[in-house]
């Protein structure tokens, strides 16, 4: 395992390693760098990707470095961090389709990219037959929009029924209808986590379905379903653009009868995916400040 260590002018220091969880993947010209540990990703050149592997960091990509891709314990192992909690908990991304076009969707790129197969399938649930070590299973399932691919969700939870298993996921909200909720409640469903990033108008500007249309009202309709029988935890985006609107998204919800849900409140750093869309984002110098106002 190749070894990289770093200052702020990318000389070699002795306390830092490139983690190693850190994996290439090919992407036409450009790389994906990923952290599996982390779930961080960073597009790169091949011109960034040979530097790095020359033990450089490219320029203006320090902070972003800090994100996970670089460790400051060696030592660090998946088996110490994720094997031995008392839950063991997952992740499978079922597709990269989805039926929203989010002004500032990274994954865009990737869409028509096929849906997970039956081979991935069988290997997660050898995986978590072999690692669970009896231990409470909770998976998550992520897209893309991961309810486009229900199929494989109830696959995997009907292979899993004989373990303490449950599962979560991570939806823009559309399509998890009543008939839906309670039909993936029956399969183990009881963590949803869904974006809102502002009252209607601020949200649809950002988050709408791939014709356009707005996706706000029919969240709200969802929720208040789900709100019910699901641990709904509400991310909220939060940048220069929306955050003198959480106040007026806190009251209609409210009016819509949502107050049994969880607001996680998510200020937008640098975009690992160096997302043009994304450009009113706040500095992390900042960070402290607007968290104050918001
Ligand atoms: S919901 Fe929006 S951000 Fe999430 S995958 Fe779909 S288009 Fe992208």
């Amino acid at each position: 395992m190749q070894v990289w260590l770093f200052t702020k002018l990318g000389k070699l220091m002795p306390q830092q390693f490139f983690s190693n969880y850190n994996i290439f993947i090919k992407d036409n010209d450009d790389y994906i760098l990923f952290n599996t540990l982390t779930g961080y990703a960073l597009r790169l050149s091949g011109y960034e990707k040979s530097m790095i592997e020359n033990g450089d960091i490219p320029g203006g990509l320090e902070d972003l470095f800090n994100e996970g891709f670089i460790t400051s314990d060696i030592n660090i192992i998946f088996d110490n961090l994720t094997l031995k909690k008392n839950v063991f908990e997952p992740t499978l991304l079922l597709t990269y389709n989805c039926n929203f076009d989010c002004s500032y969707c990274f994954q865009k790129d990737y869409r028509n990219r096929s849906y997970v197969n039956n081979d991935v399938i069988d290997g997660f649930v050898n995986y978590i037959n072999k690692n669970n070590n009896g231990r409470k299973t909770r998976v998550t399932f992520f897209g893309g929009e991961p309810l486009l691919n229900i199929r494989a969700i109830k696959e995997v939870s009907e292979r899993l029924k004989n373990i303490n298993y449950e599962f979560s996921i991570v939806t823009n909200g559309s399509l998890l209808t009543e008939n839906i909720a309670n039909d993936l409640y029956s399969y183990g469903l009881r963590y949803v986590q869904i974006t809102l990033d502002g009252p209607e108008d601020v949200h649809n500007k950002r988050r709408y379905f791939e014709n356009g249309r707005g996706s706000f009202n029919i969240i709200m309709k969802n929720l208040k379903y789900a709100q019910n029988i699901f641990n709904v935890v509400l991310r909220v985006n939060i940048d220069y653009s929306n955050e003198n609107e959480i106040d007026k998204l806190l009251e209609d919800l409210k009016l819509n009868g949502i107050e049994n849900v969880r607001i996680d409140p998510h200020i937008v750093h640098e975009n690992l995916f160096r997302n043009e869309a994304w450009d009113e984002n706040i500095p992390r110098k900042n960070e402290h400040m607007e968290i104050k106002n918001i």
